[in-house]
């Protein structure tokens, strides 16, 4: 099993939700290559400098460690459990799942309750149930039964982690998004430690990003790059039901986002900058590597706020294809992610002291 598969499978299998990504960032740095310096800031982010040329405009290439989840609300007189949507869970895709509730005393299996379906009537039969209507049964029985386990207010729950190996080069499972990006800047940092032909490269796993979008802010204000690269999932759109989203096949090789939008709230996306978006494409096409394209509303990444930051940061939203995101089995094929990895790593090397990121035309 190659490396890059076998670190996807155990990050998905690590729990992490936001807030609580320090299980993930302990494998994270054991699978590092040795001799490569981490440190890790007050908010959880994780992060590796590389030097390289100092003359050439620095890098920062980042990833979110944490996935979303939900947050223990309150624990019923008869054990069941309420809970707190963290992140942009898909209701429609919760109903009888399994879940992990992370107490301080270990992990905890437990189910999502779905009414019988036989007691089911016609007007609940379709009807999607909230996060705030869920109940959650650990076993228990009792209010005291489930505190003397550990849950309490504040325990943090994940949908259950499991990974599904289909066929050929595809990966099935949960949180995918981002622990897939994770595992591909182990590859970077490895093929960069020994040797770094490029400019500096800041390599940052993220904190919060499903809950504010805002942790790899904290690492971009210390670390002043001239570029920041964020790697994350584009929405594959091969399917029936996502045809008209877009043109991004799942195994089509790896995408950039030439515009991200969420108007919710947030006002906020990000508009690539040009001579980033030249350069993946040129060194797509000097690499024979196929490059999809990605504009979407809807979808946000934290990168948002990062390029907001001192005299703006250049920035290029970049990524692999993957299917329904935000579920407890999301779908990429690792043949994207791999390639993802050569393109980045190729692009990285063409980063020297000329490289332009002048506005004026
Ligand atoms: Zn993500």
């Amino acid at each position: 099993m190659t490396r890059l598969r076998q670190n996807l499978i155990d990050l998905m299998l690590t729990p992490g939700l936001s807030g609580h990504e320090e299980r993930v960032a302990a494998l994270i740095r054991a699978r590092l290559p040795v001799g490569l310096p981490t440190r890790t800031d007050r908010l959880g982010n994780l992060i590796a400098t590389i030097p390289g040329n100092p003359d050439a405009p620095s890098v920062m290439l980042f990833t979110h460690m944490d996935q979303l989840g939900f947050m223990v609300r309150k624990v019923e007189s008869d054990g069941l459990i309420r809970v707190e949507r963290l992140g942009g869970v898909s209701e429609r895709a919760l109903a009888a799942q399994a879940v992990l509730l992370c107490t301080a005393q270990g992990d905890i299996p437990g189910i999502i309750m779905n009414k019988a379906h036989h007691a089911t009537t016609p007007d609940e039969k379709y009807r999607v149930q909230t996060a705030p209507e869920l109940r959650i049964d650990t076993g228990h029985g009792s209010k005291a039964a489930a505190e003397a386990a550990g849950i309490r207010i504040g325990t943090p729950v994940i949908l259950r982690p499991h990974v599904l190996e289909l066929a050929g080069s595809r990966i099935a499972g949960t949180a995918i998004d981002d622990r897939a990006g994770c595992a591909m800047l182990i590859e970077v940092a490895h093929a960069l430690t020994a040797h770094n032909p490029g400019p500096t490269l800041h390599v940052v796993w993220s904190v919060l990003e499903e809950f504010n979008l805002r942790g790899a802010v904290v690492a971009a204000q210390n670390l002043h790059p001239d570029i920041a690269l964020q790697v994350d999932l584009m929405l594959a759109t091969d399917t029936p039901d996502m045809a008209d989203r877009g043109e991004m096949t799942l195994g089509g090789g790896p995408g950039i986002s030439l515009y991200s939008f969420h108007g919710r709230g947030t006002l906020n996306g990000v508009i690539p900058h040009p001579a980033l978006v030249r350069l993946f494409e040129d060194t797509a096409a000097a690499e024979n590597i196929p490059l999809q394209r990605s504009a979407q509303t809807g979808v946000l990444t934290d990168l948002s706020y990062v390029q907001l930051l001192g005299d703006g940061v250049a920035s290029l939203d970049i990524g692999f294809p993957m299917r329904h995101s935000h579920s407890a089995l999301e779908c990429c094929d690792l043949s994207d992610v791999g390639a993802l990895t050569d393109l980045t790593l190729a692009a990285l090397a063409r980063i020297t002291p000329g490289f332009s990121l002048s506005r004026e035309v």
